[in-house]
């Protein structure tokens, strides 16, 4: 992005170059799809810290220029905002389904204004507001390079293969040109065309199974443009070969590859230098964003185009993003990895020395041993007490810092040195900054702790309340253990790195007020100076939805309520006859209540976990009046219109677990200071998590249905009142005869 004052041009850009540094500097791992080749793939979450940098070959226009010559188009530039989205106007005669939406004509004036005078925007469009459009069409129209960063890859697809392309024939209607987009992915989508050769030279593959993937990889590299692993639809989603051969960052070797010039990465990192609009997640936006803060903005740093502005759709997802991609996390199966990809490339190339054996067996034993002295605990935990640790461990971690070192020395000693061998020295430098750090820093504003995970998942994001994570998941295999470190307070490092240097930023959801106003958003993220927008909604909340709260249960902090919560829902679903999501906040409760119905209900019953997220939600889509139990990765990004879906359920307001490490430690932040964490953090996040979890349901004009919250706090209590101020307009009642009432008369 281009940061305020700042003097930088377009040959400074074209001329970097990798810069030796302890600790990672590089654009590292996004890459992008341009918009000749629109495949399909799952953008990939990115680890920061661990990358190595290419040089764009392209001169980057500055981001008050567009990429391309025909952007805007004249059509874009000559009509209104009004006359683009009047009855009878330009999106109307393009599209016989369009119809006026005040709000989206609202929307896209305050985009307008914001992008033309230089601020920062936030407003909160509700579904079926047509959001994407009401901030497209200002941003071509503004001529500016801008990034466009979404929470899922659901979105990234709408605005990618639907909504530009619409805007494309609407503004170019006689073909004359095409909008420079590109739709960027995380590196591990793509194939490393060198691991693949060195594989080819020196085939070592384990099991029939890696065999069969390794010829379907080969054959497809080459007649492959992208390297998108999207395209190849037989390779299963887990294939331990691809990890082996995908083009992730921390092994790439930059401009010094044999392969640089025809590398699919270099193709998409040269593509992305001449779009005039770039699709993000916002995973990739924030790793972008906290290399090049480490880097303070080197210029070789970061792989996103300097933008005019960034436009973040599903913003309300920003603070748990940030708060991952600027922090540090160090793994044992990364320590692992080093070792196997050592081991792996020096074998090859028949320069695996006796002193390098026993410096990976030295590295592999100290790893072992300091991970296995860490505090005991299951998930995630506060590591509290590390200085007392260090006091009686230090030996195992200086212990594991020597090993790497002398891993380092070893590798530096080779008489003769591929470039890989350089990565790894990086490699090692850089877990032992990381580790240090993690051990030993009095950092106030960062958080340090633990999570124990089965093999190959991710840390889980603390964001999702109360024991979500599947008890059924990580069990078996290897349990990797993960030394992490969060910052408290995002805020002064968004407003440093993001919000002062960026002209322009518009943050948009469907659920980012509280109460009616964004005071707790621009708190958690550091905004000022920002312009707020509420939109009206354009759906009838009275007519379509009614929101029953049953008085009569017990607290569902009590263990009577499982039985009566279950009672209950089982009438309701049998008003509804089926046709509900019923969404939890724990796995434990999911399953009690699961299983309390089973064989009770009438209806099919779906669980989560016991089929992939996508093919569950197909059952639900196609298996007349089905209940899916779920938690919270449901709650949002899931879209199913029509009466299949005329009931959502939630067991209780979704505070997140106060035990959390990252919760905890914001808590007591914001209490230290002053202030009333409980009001100021945990309600109005709770808040927005229900409006996330409610909006499942109403979709579309013509949705109708119920919504139910066993929890009665939210009338009992004095905060349920903040619950209520910050749901739409719905219908309320506490009379199941209603709910009967609702459903007799709503027709088919
Ligand atoms: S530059 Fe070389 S090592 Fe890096 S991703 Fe491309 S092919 Fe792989």
């Amino acid at each position: 992005m281009k940061r305020k004052g700042d003097t930088s041009n377009a040959i400074q850009h074209a001329n970097f170059s990798i810069r030796p540094t302890s600790v990672s500097v590089a654009w590292g791992s996004v890459d992008c799809t341009a918009i000749k080749s629109r495949a399909v793939a799952e953008p990939a979450i990115i680890e920061m810290g661990r990358t190595k940098a290419f040089a764009p070959t392209q001169i980057v226009p500055p981001p008050s220029q567009p990429a391309s010559s025909n952007f805007p188009s004249t059509r874009a530039r000559e009509a209104s905002l009004y006359k683009f989205f009047a009855p009878g106007g330009v999106l109307s005669k393009a599209h016989p389904a369009y119809e006026f939406r005040r709000g989206q004509l609202q929307m896209a004036q305050a985009v307008e204004e914001a992008l033309e005078q230089k601020r920062h925007l936030i407003v909160e469009a509700g579904t079926g507001t047509g959001k994407t459009l009401a901030y497209l069409v200002p941003v071509i129209r503004s001529g500016k390079r801008v990034v466009i960063s979404t929470g899922t890859k659901n979105l990234q697809e709408q605005l990618f293969y639907k909504d530009i392309p619409f805007l494309e024939q609407t503004l170019y209607p006689n073909g004359e040109g095409m909008l420079n987009v590109c739709y960027m992915k995380g590196r591990n989508n793509y194939l490393c065309k060198k691991k693949l050769y060195d594989l080819t030279d020196q085939p070592v593959l384990s099991g029939l199974e890696e065999i069969e993937h390794y010829r379907a990889i080969a054959a497809w590299e080459r007649t492959t443009h992208t390297g998108d692993r999207a395209e190849l639809a037989t390779l299963p989603e887990a294939s331990a070969l691809w990890h082996k051969l995908d083009a992730r960052s921390e092994t790439c070797l930059g401009q010094k590859c044999s392969a640089f010039e025809t590398c699919f990465i270099t193709e998409m990192h040269r593509r992305a230098q001449e779009s005039d609009i770039i699709i993000v997640n916002h995973h990739l936006f924030f790793a972008d964003l906290a290399i090049k803060q480490a880097s303070e903005y080197a210029p070789d740093a970061g792989i996103l185009p300097e933008v005019g502005a960034v436009i973040f759709d599903e913003a309300h997802e920003l603070e748990d993003v940030a708060g991952s991609y600027f922090g540090v996390s160090v793994s044992n199966s990364r320590l692992e990895e080093l070792a196997r990809d050592v081991e792996a490339s020096l074998t090859r190339n028949h320069m695996l020395s006796a002193s390098v054996v026993g410096a990976l067996r030295s590295l592999r034993e100290r790893s072992q041993l300091f991970f296995s002295v860490l505090p005991s605990g299951e998930g995630r935990f506060a590591f509290e007490n590390r200085r007392e640790f260090m006091e009686e461990n230090g030996y195992e971690f200086i212990a594991l810092q020597q090993s790497l070192q002398r891993l380092g020395s070893e590798l530096q000693n080779l008489p003769s040195k591929s470039e890989e061998v350089f990565t790894f020295c990086r490699r090692a430098q850089e877990l032992q900054v990381q580790l240090g750090f993690l051990m030993e820093s009095e950092d106030h504003n960062t958080v340090f702790w633990i999570e124990r995970r089965g093999r190959g998942l991710s840390p889980r994001r603390h964001r999702e309340t109360e024991s979500t994570q599947d008890p059924r998941s990580g069990m078996g295999g290897r349990q990797s253990v993960y030394l992490q470190a969060t910052p408290i307070d995002v805020a002064p490092i968004l407003q440093r790195t993001l919000f002062e240097p960026l002209e322009t930023a518009v943050l948009t959801s469907a659920t980012l007020a509280v109460g009616g106003g964004f005071e707790y958003i621009r708190r958690r993220l550091g905004l000022e100076h920002v312009r707020e927008v509420v939109l009206p909604s354009h759906f009838d909340y009275q007519k379509q939805a009614l929101f029953y709260v049953p008085p009569d249960l017990p607290d569902p902090r009590t263990p009577q309520f499982a039985a009566k919560a279950a009672d209950r829902i089982r009438r309701i679903l049998e008003i509804t006859r089926g046709r509900a999501f019923v969404l939890f906040t724990s796995y434990a409760q999911m399953n009690e209540i699961y299983h309390r119905l089973l064989g009770e209900l009438e209806f099919p019953m779906l669980l989560q976990g016991d089929a992939p997220k996508s093919a569950l939600l197909e059952e639900f889509r196609l298996t007349p009046h089905a209940v899916l139990f779920a938690t919270s990765s449901f709650w949002q990004g899931v879209d199913v219109q029509g009466q299949q879906l005329s009931c959502v359920i939630i067991d209780r307001l979704p505070f997140a677990v106060p035990s959390d490490p990252v919760v905890a430690a914001r808590v007591k932040s914001i209490d230290a200071e002053g202030g009333n964490a409980f009001f100021q953090y945990q309600v109005p996040a709770a808040v927005i998590t229900l409006k996330q979890g409610f909006g499942r349901l109403i979709r579309s004009l013509h949705d109708r249905g119920l919504l139910t919250l066993l929890d009665n706090r939210i009338l009992k209590k004095a905060y349920g009142r903040t619950f209520v101020e910050s749901l739409p307009a719905y219908r309320r009642t506490i009379d199941i005869r209603e709910v009967e009432n609702f459903f007799g008369s709503q027709s088919g």
